[in-house]
């Protein structure tokens, strides 16, 4: 994995972080995306080389409402571009890295991802995603 895509911030009030990140970056998000599938609301901004995604929980069993209650707001994940999301599945579970879901799911941003678990990644949720070609 060579570039990081985006990093994706856990956020309690998608619409209230909007606002503090468009002061923060000097520019509005670009746009809001739900993932019904993820129960997260999600929003992205353009940081130069790399997107910063915040993510809302849409219910209470979301992934994000789970961190957020552990953990409180906060950097969430890193993501990485990768070329092909099957074959780097493949190729990282071999070299010993464990895997949240092997096989890889429909994303915000048109995109198909797979997650690490952070016990093999020192703490850190690593994403990867691969743009799908329309
Ligand atoms: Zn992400």
């Amino acid at each position: 994995m060579e570039k990081l895509e985006h990093i994706g911030i856990a956020v309690k009030n998608l619409d209230e972080s909007n606002k503090l990140f468009a002061r923060l970056l000097g520019k509005p998000h670009y746009k809001i995306e739900e993932v019904a599938s993820e129960g997260v609301r999600t929003s992205f901004f353009d940081a130069g080389n790399v997107k910063i995604e915040l993510l809302e929980a849409t219910n209470p069993n979301s992934p994000i409402a789970k961190f957020i209650e552990k953990r409180g707001e906060g950097i969430h994940h890193l993501a990485f571009e990768v070329a092909n999301v099957k074959e780097s599945v493949r190729a990282y579970a071999e070299n010993g890295f464990t895997l949240l879901n092997e096989t890889p799911k429909a994303g915000a941003d048109n995109k198909q991802i797979a997650f690490m678990h952070p016990k093999s990644t020192n703490g850190v949720l690593v994403e990867m995603c691969e743009e799908v070609k329309s």
